[in-house]
């Protein structure tokens, strides 16, 4: 996902320093914790420490070998840390410690706020008067739906804008990964400002797990089966079954559709089809390795290709060498990501090279070193990159948040208000609904009608608002 420069998705800044909350103390796995916890992803882990901080006690269960989700930074593929999932480090000042965090540790955090734009035209890069229009292009679509209230994106477009079908491309398939035809305005319109917008040269996976550090956290155990009759939950896993007084789940849309996970009793109509009506987006990445040849292209920049008033159907688009790696990193989302995800990775990889070589000239093919395809979109733990209102649908993401008694709650991305889609996003939501789960449970220490339980709520409220 990229902020582009030009589509304005952030502007106001949000004042006063985060409240970092690290490190909890190494903490031992209570066999049946106040609290569960389902998913260790950026949400899981801010939900855990919120509940920590509350005097509970909690068990995260996380299905994958691994801690962070979809912030997955791994060093196997290039040799270097690589970002499989989220890789800019974006949101609102408060509440979101990753920054400082970054800092404590020594990260390499690299400012992205005015990234470079290296558009081609075929082979030749744009003259500035070309730029210049394909800028006027995003102006026009924020124009045209701003204020619109929740239909499809596409319906509000002169179709013949000119660059508006690439910039299009950008805000739709890789920025919310659906087709501009396919994104709700409410969606577009109910975006937070970013107070930062950062690369992060170590790893925005690797960042997200080490604010895990201490946490009882339970990896390669699935969750099979909530039982939310009676008082409190029953959590079926596939290593035995966990009673609490509460559960937060933190699954993606997607595996929540899938049924992976069963509830006993059912889930409400209304949270069902909440789920089917905020379905799961799209984006790929198709990275590039090079020999370090840099083409003329600088590290950082976001690379585009355009033909003034041709919608590009399967457009794969690029970051070149991201804090300096030698990979250029291709995007691809909406309805081709998915048809290319079903591709296998070589036809996948010799695609974006393709494109790359369209811009850069076939020798470019002389310096390529390997390719590989991120695989969100069939990851049975995710299945698609990140949720996407469906058009007139935008609403429910209000219902997917609800709550089933005082016993199962929902956090993570789907869920997270004016951040939605984004860790930071995902962090706050879990932070949030952790705290309205202390005070739900109440218990010493914890004031069931007090100020501080107002005030606890009224932030929720805020972060999770859409207004
Ligand atoms: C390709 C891509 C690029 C992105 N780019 C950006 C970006 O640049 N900036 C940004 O801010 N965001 C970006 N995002 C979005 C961001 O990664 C997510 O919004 C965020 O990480 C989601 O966190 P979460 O905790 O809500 O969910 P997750 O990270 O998905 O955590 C949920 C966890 O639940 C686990 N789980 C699933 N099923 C079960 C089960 N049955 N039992 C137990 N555990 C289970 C999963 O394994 C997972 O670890 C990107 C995402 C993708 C895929």
């Amino acid at each position: 996902m990229k902020a582009n420069a030009a589509f304005s998705r952030r502007g106001f800044v949000a004042s006063a320093a985060s409240a970092a909350l690290w490190p909890v103390m190494a903490r031992a796995t209570p066999a049946n914790p106040d609290v569960i916890v389902i998913g260790a992803g950026a949400a899981g882990i801010a939900a855990a420490r919120r509940v920590i901080a509350g005097g509970k006690t909690v068990v995260v269960i996380e299905a994958a070998d691994r801690i962070g989700g979809r912030a997955y930074t791994e060093t196997k593929s290039f040799g270097v840390p690589f970002d499989r999932g989220c890789s800019w480090l974006q949101g609102p000042r408060n509440g979101v410690p990753h920054v400082a965090l970054a800092r404590d540790l020594g990260f390499t955090l690299v400012d992205h706020d005015d990234a470079g734009e290296a558009l081609y035209i075929g082979d030749r890069p744009a003259s500035a008067a070309e730029l210049s229009n394909y800028y006027r292009a995003y102006d026009h679509i924020e124009s045209r739906v701003y204020g619109t209230g929740d239909v499809s994106a596409a319906s509000r477009i002169d179709a013949d804008f000119a660059y508006s079908a690439t910039a299009q491309t950008w805000i739709g398939p890789l920025d919310f990964g659906v087709d501009f035809a396919d994104l709700s305005t409410g969606d577009m319109n109910s975006y937070g400002s970013y107070a930062y917008n950062y690369l992060v040269k170590e790893g925005l996976g690797t960042l997200v797990a080490e604010h895990a550090q201490g946490l009882p956290i339970r990896t390669g155990v699935t969750v099979r089966e909530i039982d939310w009759s009676g008082q409190g939950v029953r959590v079926q896993t596939t290593d035995g079954t966990i009673s609490a007084a509460a559960c937060i789940v933190t699954v993606s849309t997607g595996v929540l559709a899938s049924d992976a996970i069963k509830f006993t009793p059912a889930l409400p109509a209304e949270k069902s089809e909440a789920i089917t009506e905020v379905p799961m987006g799209l984006l790929t990445k198709i990275a590039l390795q090079f020999d370090g040849e840099r083409f003329g292209l600088n590290d950082n920049d976001f690379l585009t290709y355009a033909v003034p008033n041709v919608v590009p159907a399967e457009a794969c688009f690029f970051l070149t060498w991201p804090a300096g790696i030698d990979v250029a990193v291709g995007f691809v989302g909406g309805e081709f990501g998915w048809n290319l995800s079903r591709a296998s990775e070589a036809e996948a990889v010799d695609f974006a090279l393709g494109e790359f070589t369209n811009m850069m000239g076939s020798s470019a093919r002389n310096h390529f070193i390997k390719g590989i395809m991120t695989d969100w979109a069939t990851n049975p733990l995710t299945l698609g990159a990140y949720a996407a209102a469906k058009p007139g649908r935008f609403a429910s993401r209000r219902t997917l948040a609800e709550p089933l008694g005082d016993r199962v709650f929902f956090a993570g991305e789907a869920v997270a208000g004016r951040y939605k889609a984004l860790m930071s996003g995902a962090h706050l939501s879990g932070d949030a609904i952790a705290g309205e789960v202390i005070n739900v449970l109440g218990g010493p220490g914890v004031c069931n009608s007090c100020e501080a339980r107002a005030d606890q709520r009224q932030r929720m409220l805020e972060v999770l608002s859409d207004e």
